[in-house]
């Protein structure tokens, strides 16, 4: 291990032994260390740092910001745009413990495509037309009537010289090709925080019909697809994430459907990006007119649903303050024992009763965070709260003021094992489908009525759980053994999700999921295991996403095993040695969460190892 990771395990150590002897209350311990509802990262609980933000990236590059050592100027072009994103995510990202991510990166950009666009046209009127320089100025505030408002598709610009033009585009384009370059290149190389780990970085994009907004999605996936170093491998970050809407991406005729079909290319060869569903319903009550309302996630899943504190359904300086998970395996076994001992004739509606108490212990444990959480000094995460990163902060109310703004998420982990418990069936069954939706309506009901309650955003949460569908298991066969269809495998299932080694097309599994992720509001995926010959068949991938977003699955992810060799770069599904070259060093690539993690042979638990061994191909 790296010295900045044992630094980082030590103090991890210690800090979650505090936490857990110290700080938190009975209820919340027991409940943690008799596998019934999971705290995550106690570490950072300890601290009082909160989970993750989306970052006001608009007005953070149009006002600059102050670090530490000095002050930031606002962004004068494209390329320090790029930049400075760069530089706030990793700033941000020592602020609290969890993801970053950029909610509408197209439409941020747009003003300084702009800047950088009107230099370079100044430029060529100097350099090709011979025009001085006082007149040059005048030309241009001609052309820039509104300052705001103009467009490098505007016909003044190519009408008053065309060579100036051609050259301001040219310019442009590629200027904005580095820029991305330059992005993707710090994101996957600065690292930060103890165990020297990458931010964890999303960007969302896709919707912006104008000039500038394509060129940057456009750039955003030829970068994708080209992928890093000198053997073009897959970037692990930033997450991307396509954001599909009806009438500007989703069919022939609509303005960017053209870059959607290059979002699909760059997803059958390099898995990202994933797909964020902007018409979910879970999202109502956005403003078409405010991208910064459109649905958008963390790359992992963690999602912004509606404020209760005023903010409605924007996303831009709020996040996931912190989350718990219901380990529901363990409760049903408990409802079991209850029925098994005489004290109830019905092992669902015993289980359904525990279930509630523990939503209500899981709210009680949120909160008790939460205020730890509010109790920290401002000081504690300057950048944050100086530069009004996190949206509604008024410095006299203190952080609170903030921080009810995000979201404290309900988790649950293995809906699929529960089942078989209580039902002998998952729900991949009518049967279990019928009970798997009482469950989720009594999380849904429950959350619904703490909102209002304590006027805070909790919301039902389906967790990623990537250590944790190991560990649990661990603890669930340490006290009930190995139970067949229960845990005769190293791993929980993830959530609502269907357990992978059921054989079914990707039509099944999203026909199966998406009954489900109408309950959720705090985050959910739904994702799909494909071959790697899919990028050969774009339209088939291109059927199952519309499939996907037509049936509400708000966030979509495709899987598809990616294999490089790391000694000629080549790149595909292979196991033992590379095809091309022979070479026996191979990158695995596959996804835990939301996002990627590199070779999963090494990054991966056992568990999730196991997991992904027994993924099944849908397709
Ligand atoms: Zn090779």
């Amino acid at each position: 291990m790296s010295f900045g990771g044992r630094v980082g395990e030590a103090s991890d150590v210690l800090t979650k032994k505090y936490a857990l002897e110290y700080q938190i209350s009975d209820m919340a311990r027991y409940n943690h260390e008799h596998n019934m509802i999971y705290i995550h990262d106690l570490s950072a609980y300890a601290v009082g740092m909160h989970n993750c933000l989306s970052i006001p990236f608009d007005d953070l590059l149009a006002k600059g910001f102050n670090t530490r050592q000095t002050d930031v100027r606002p962004a004068g072009s494209i390329n320090t745009a790029f930049q400075l994103v760069a530089v706030i995510f990793q700033l941000e990202s020592l602020q609290q413990f969890g993801g970053v991510s950029a909610t509408h990166l197209d439409w941020t950009m747009v003003p300084y495509v702009r800047k950088s666009f009107a230099k370079h046209y100044k430029d060529g009127l100097k350099y090709i037309n011979n025009i001085d320089e006082t007149n040059i100025d005048y030309a241009i505030a001609f052309m820039i009537k509104n300052a705001k408002d103009y467009s490098i598709d505007d016909s003044e610009w190519e009408a008053y010289s065309w060579q100036a033009y051609k050259y301001a585009i040219d310019l442009t384009v590629r200027e904005c090709h580095q820029a991305v370059e330059g992005m993707y290149h710090n994101l996957n190389t600065l690292q930060s925080r103890s165990g020297n780990q990458l931010p964890f970085t999303s960007i969302n994009y896709g919707t912006c019909s104008l000039p500038e907004g394509r060129m940057i999605i456009r750039e955003l996936l030829e970068v994708s697809l080209e992928g890093l170093g000198k053997l073009h491998k897959t970037s692990i970050f930033p997450c991307g994430i396509f954001q599909y809407m009806k009438g500007v991406n989703d069919k022939p005729g609509t303005p960017n459907y053209d870059l959607y079909q290059l979002a699909l290319k760059s997803t059958a060869k390099r898995l990202y990006p994933n797909y964020a569903n902007v018409d979910w319903t879970g999202n109502a009550g956005y403003d078409i007119n405010d991208p910064r309302t459109y649905f958008s996630t963390m790359g992992c899943r963690t999602a912004n649903g509606w404020d209760v504190n005023g903010l409605g359904q924007l996303k831009d300086g709020r996040g996931n303050i912190c989350p718990v998970t219901i380990i529901m395996p363990t409760l049903a076994m408990i409802a079991k024992e209850t029925v098994r001992n005489g004290f109830a004739n019905n092992t669902i509606d015993a289980f359904m009763q525990i279930l509630d108490q523990k939503i209500h212990e899981a709210k009680d444990m949120l909160l008790e965070r939460f205020e730890w959480i509010c109790s920290q000094s401002s000081d504690s995460a300057k950048f944050l709260y100086e530069n009004g990163l996190m949206a509604g902060y008024v410095p006299e109310e203190g952080i609170r003021s903030a921080l009810k703004h995000g979201t404290l998420a309900v988790g649950q982990l293995g809906l699929a094992e529960t089942l078989q418990i209580l039902v002998n069936t998952d729900h991949t069954t009518n049967l279990g489908m019928s009970v798997a939706k009482r469950i989720e309506q009594l999380f849904k009901d429950r959350i619904a009525e703490f909102k209002q309650q304590y006027q805070l955003n909790f919301g039902v949460y389906y967790t990623p759980a990537e250590n944790l569908c190991y560990t649990a298991m661990k603890k669930f066969k340490d006290t009930y053994g190995e139970i067949p269809k229960v845990s005769d495998r190293e791993y929980f299932t993830n959530s609502m999700h269907v357990p992978v080694w059921h054989e079914m097309t990707p039509f099944e599994k999203i026909d199966i999921e998406s009954q489900l992720t109408g309950y959720s509001s705090a985050g959910c995926i739904t994702y799909v295991e494909l071959s790697s010959t899919v990028s050969q068949n774009l339209e088939a991938l291109e059927t199952i996403v519309n499939y996907a977003m037509d049936k509400d699955i708000p966030y979509f992810a495709v899987n598809v095993p990616n294999d490089t060799c790391l000694g000629c770069g080549f790149c595909d599904e292979f196991n033992d040695a590379c095809p091309q070259c022979g070479c026996e060093e191979i990158q695995q690539l596959r996804r835990v969460t939301g996002y990627l993690t590199g070779n999963y042979k090494t990054a991966f638990n056992y568990g999730k190892q196991k997991e992904t061994e027994d993924r099944v191909k849908h397709l």
